[in-house]
């Protein structure tokens, strides 16, 4: 079984890493990269992919970062890298009290600088208290710039005109700039393990690998440093993880994408899951993982497994999923009191609530994270809600909409979510407007230049 977990349950749960920044800033590429690299270097089985998230493990990591990453150095068993790049839908996505990935890496390309979804990504980060380092990608575009493929950013770095140094420094210095501007103390980090508390800043190219030894250097010493302190360890506990996607899977149903960070799930397990309405009280049906790629043949995508433990990406198959929400807690029952765990779901949920007024617009988001996110944008714009839910625009949102006073009101806010096809008709016929966007600034935005333009027709 490719994933049950033998390491020493005296070391350190692997801890998982984001990658977010701007869109098209290089995220994808980014993990490409790292997992690219993992392959070439311990090439078959080196990295196990999970559902949603890859893991690397430590002697890979030293492989690809030299000498600095000496794996006695380290508790860790690797990094579990969440794979759906973006700043919205899994850093939005939280463990009980803090953010679901216990560090995270902010992409920001070196020409483009801080963008919008830069901000916003930092805003999540701040919030959460999400440890994280910069990698500031797309140094081969920089004008001049003389590739150096694969190497230690300091090679490449001094293999550079003073000309060509000086660009690449001043968009460095602007990125540390911006970073401060937001509160953050940051400085660049080359290959330096034992920095303190101030942001580390990693020139790389996701394209050339340059950098790329340098960023896991720097990601192991802030891993190490942050399991170190805050991590309680529960390795063979009842497992508690987080819903990434709720999917329908031909043959098992709808099944839940769950990333586990504390404790073990079996596929003979009850567990409790967010519903929409309730908790959901249900027994795992199977514990599904990718099958590798070269055995994939007619048969199922996936292989059902017996028992994972954290830090793991795992799709739980069970009836009565069909509410579950992407953003929800999972908490597995085992030995517990049933009741002792529905109030833990009920809590976490609770913290999660988004106010509602009697009078408002309706919100739609597609995690719960990313809701309440929404749910503050809005407070802070002093727009009242009076519905918000994860899921796609429906008819029923429609009528909610529909039925306000207040003609600003009657709107629905979508953010990282579909509009269904009669939500959309009905939206026309009565008179709803609908607003969908990726990112939550721009959707508050284009609202509030809706509500101006119905003021000034009324004047
Ligand atoms: P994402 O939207 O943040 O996931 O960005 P992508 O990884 O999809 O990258 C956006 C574009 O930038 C793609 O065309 C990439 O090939 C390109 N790109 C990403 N990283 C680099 C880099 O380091 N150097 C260069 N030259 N291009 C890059």
């Amino acid at each position: 079984m490719s994933d049950t977990d033998t390491r020493d349950p005296t070391s350190l749960r692997t801890p998982i890493v984001a990658v977010l920044g701007h869109v098209d800033h290089g995220k994808t590429s980014l993990l490409d990269k790292i997992r690219g690299s993992a392959v070439i270097e311990g090439e078959a089985g080196a990295i196990t992919q999970h559902i949603g998230a890859t893991a690397v493990p430590l002697d890979i990591i030293s492989t690809i970062a030299g000498e600095l990453v000496d794996p006695d150095d380290f508790d860790l068993p690797g990094l579990l890298f969440i794979d759906t790049p973006g700043h919205h839908s899994f850093t939005t996505l939280r463990s009980r009290g803090g953010a679901l990935a216990d560090i995270a890496i902010l992409v920001v390309d070196v020409n483009d600088g801080f963008q919008p979804q830069t901000l916003e990504a930092l805003d999540i980060l701040r919030r959460s208290e999400t440890p994280f380092i910069v990698a500031a990608n797309k140094i081969d575009t920089v004008p001049g710039w003389n590739a150096n493929e694969d190497s230690p950013i300091n090679d490449t770095y001094e293999a550079q005109s003073d000309r060509v140094r000086g660009r690449l420094d001043e968009s460095l210095y602007e990125i540390i700039g911006n970073l401060s501007d937001e509160g953050f103390s940051a400085d660049l980090y080359w290959r330096v393990q034992n920095f303190q508390r101030n942001v580390g800043v990693v020139p790389v190219s996701a394209m050339t690998g340059e950098g790329v030894p340098d960023l896991l250097t720097v990601m192991m010493g802030l891993s190490q440093r942050y399991m170190k302190e805050e991590m309680e360890i529960d390795v063979a506990g009842p497992g508690v993880g987080t819903v990434l996607e709720v999917k329908e899977e031909k043959g098992f149903g709808t099944t839940v994408d769950t990333v586990l960070y504390d404790g073990t799930i079996r596929s003979d397990d009850r567990i409790v899951v967010g519903g929409q309405n309730e908790p959901i009280v249900t027994d795992v049906r199977a514990l599904l993982q990718p099958r590798p790629l070269a055995e994939i043949r007619t048969e199922s995508r996936f292989e059902k497994v017996d028992e994972v433990s954290a830090a793991s990406g795992i799709k739980v198959a069970a009836p009565e999923l069909a509410d579950a929400m992407a953003g929800a807690p999972v908490r597995v029952v085992r030995d517990r009191d049933l009741d002792a765990v529905i109030d833990e779901v009920q809590a976490e949920l609770a913290d999660i609530a988004v106010d509602t007024a009697e009078e408002g617009v309706v919100v739609k988001a597609d995690t719960l994270g990313s809701l309440e996110a929404m749910a503050d944008a809005l407070d802070d714009a002093e727009v009242p809600i009076v519905r918000a839910e994860v899921g796609d625009v429906a008819p029923r949102d429609v009528s909610v909409a529909s039925t306000a006073e207040d003609g600003k009101q009657k709107a629905i806010l979508g953010f990282n979510v579909d509009v269904l096809d009669d939500a959309d008709q009905r939206a026309e016929i009565e008179n709803v407007t609908i607003f969908t966007d990726e990112v939550i600034y721009q959707l508050i935005e284009e609202y509030e230049e809706y509500v101006e333009g119905i003021e000034q027709a009324q004047q």
